[in-house]
């Protein structure tokens, strides 16, 4: 984008809860059903059927609101909004009027260093997550004949959250609403599958002049079902919306959609042609009263929370941001990491392994986690032995890990049936050594004369001549200590 703009971003998510049954009726909420199989007069909107309002759903929602430290509204009403689509059997989506379940709420994420000069945590306010139904699936490409509708996902609980204008970067927006999935995802509250659409993201965008404390006008861009989309989208909207202020043009408000193949976003509606839904409470809802007694107990039932996690494994095994917050992608791998720092006592050896070779080794097999075939218990025992020094890493990462997912038996019996433990025998090093510098009469008289630079390559030809099991920092101590005898 040209300098000297400064983009102004807010995101609306629509996250499907986790509920047994609809918002509004007890058919069963399940992604993935035969078609209009979980379908009754209520979600079919026939006429005489009446709403009967889902606990549960209300449950999640105040999960949710109370872990971003929001005001839970004791009372709160349900609206229609009026439009037509085949998707949409009533006419009207049941949605929240203006006061929301969840009010006023906010997110820290790390700042954007490259638009705020640190990367000092930013407050992300959101400014009211309300509950809504789901409509239901148009498929326009099942045959050449007619559109379909599915409606087993019509009367699905949704969690609408809205996100204030304060994100100043795609780099923040994509980060929050990662720190948001994370969040979702370990309240149990969504299962968080954005491929199927129970985490569906739009984001606002709009330009300013630097400095200028006035917002630009915005747009909206629907259809960002990844966090790569997301950065994407934003960036491609940016650089639009900048060559038409440079060339003088103004920004019209309108919802564009992104298009993932074409890597660009289209227009989809203007502001002149936007609907009127004419709003007004639902008659056959009675308001929704929370009482204080089961907003106590959903607090009491919050788990430690992804953001709370990623701080204390900061402070207690020195990690780096991005390391914890990877750590933290899932509830599931969450608890393998700290499952396998406690087998093999160290917070920082755990993270390693976890980032470098499980993950290799999920990508690899397209496999989360939970499919990983290892115990906490039996590569901690691997990790244990590359900590206490009784193993090279390499060895342990090239040779061990291998023969330990192919089930050749535990990290122990492998290096002792293979001999590949460590060499950490002073004499054995001394010896390879001393061969190495015989072998290397040039090298050795350069560095004596100060050409330090040539002491990797000895080092080198140590480590080989020890089949790459030799204590590396014991090499380069007997290495400088005989070099240094003359
Ligand atoms: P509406 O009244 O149309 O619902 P809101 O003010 O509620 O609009 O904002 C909807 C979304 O747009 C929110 O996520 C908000 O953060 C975002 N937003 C509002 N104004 C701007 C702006 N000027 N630039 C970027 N995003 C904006
Ligand atoms: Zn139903
Ligand atoms: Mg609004």
């Amino acid at each position: 984008m040209k300098p000297g703009y400064e983009a102004v971003i807010g995101l609306e998510v629509h996250v499907q809860l986790r509920t047994r049954s609809k918002l509004f009726c007890a058919c069963r909420n399940a992604y993935g059903a035969a078609p209009n199989t979980h379908t009754c007069p209520v979600c079919l909107g026939l006429p005489g059927a009446l709403p009967v309002l889902n606990g549960e759903a209300v449950r999640l929602a105040l999960t949710l609101g109370l872990a971003v430290e929001a005001r839970i509204q004791p009372q709160s009403a349900f609206y229609r909004k009026q439009y037509f689509y085949p998707d949409l059997p009533k006419g009207y989506q049941i949605t929240q009027g203006p006061v929301a379940l969840v009010e006023d709420g906010h997110l820290d994420i790390p700042g954007d260093a490259r638009v705020r000069g640190t990367d000092a945590p930013v407050r992300i306010r959101l400014e009211r997550a309300h509950l809504e139904e789901d409509a239901g699936k148009s498929h326009h490409d099942l045959d050449g004949m007619a559109s379909h509708v599915d409606l087993n996902r019509a009367g699905v609980p949704l969690l609408e959250i809205v996100g204030a204008p304060d994100l100043r970067s795609p780099q923040e927006a994509s980060d929050c609403l990662k720190s948001l999935h994370r969040l979702v995802v370990a309240l149990g509250i969504c299962d968080g599958n954005m491929e199927a659409g129970s985490f569906r993201c739009d984001a606002n965008v709009s330009l300013r002049r630097t400095g200028d404390p006035a917002f630009g006008t915005r747009v909206e861009v629907k259809n960002l079902n990844s966090f790569r989309f997301v950065r994407q989208a934003l960036e491609h909207e940016m650089d639009r919306q900048a060559a038409l202020l440079e060339g003088g043009e103004p920004v019209r408000m309108e919802t564009r959609g992104w298009d993932a193949s074409a890597g660009e976003t289209r227009s989809q509606r203007t502001k002149e042609a936007a609907m009127d839904y004419r709003y007004f409470p639902e008659p056959d809802l009675p308001p929704l009263r929370v009482d204080p007694a089961e907003i106590e107990a959903a607090r009491a039932a919050l788990p430690e929370l992804p953001d709370q996690q990623i701080r204390r494994w900061r402070e207690a095994h020195g990690l780096g941001m991005d390391e914890a917050q990877a750590l933290a992608q899932s509830p599931a791998f969450a608890a393998y990491f700290e499952a396998l720092a406690r087998a093999c006592g160290s917070g920082r050896g755990a993270a390693a392994w976890m980032l470098g070779e499980v993950s290799r080794t999920l990508n690899e097999r397209g496999i989360s986690i939970e499919a990983f075939p290892l115990a906490p218990e039996a590569l901690g025992e691997l990790v244990r032995l590359v900590e206490a020094r009784t193993l090279a890493l390499g060895t342990a990462r090239d040779q061990v890990f291998p023969a330990l997912l192919a089930g050749e038996g535990s990290a122990r019996t492998i290096v002792a049936q293979k001999g590949l433990a460590q060499v950490s025998d002073r004499g054995a090093i001394e010896a390879l050594v001393a061969q190495v510098l015989a072998a290397n009469p040039g090298p050795v008289a350069q560095i004596r004369d100060g050409k330090e630079g040539l002491k990797g390559f000895l080092v080198g030809q140590i480590l080989k001549a020890g089949q790459g099991r030799l204590d590396a920092r014991l090499v380069n101590e007997m290495l400088a200590e005989a070099l240094a005898k003359p």
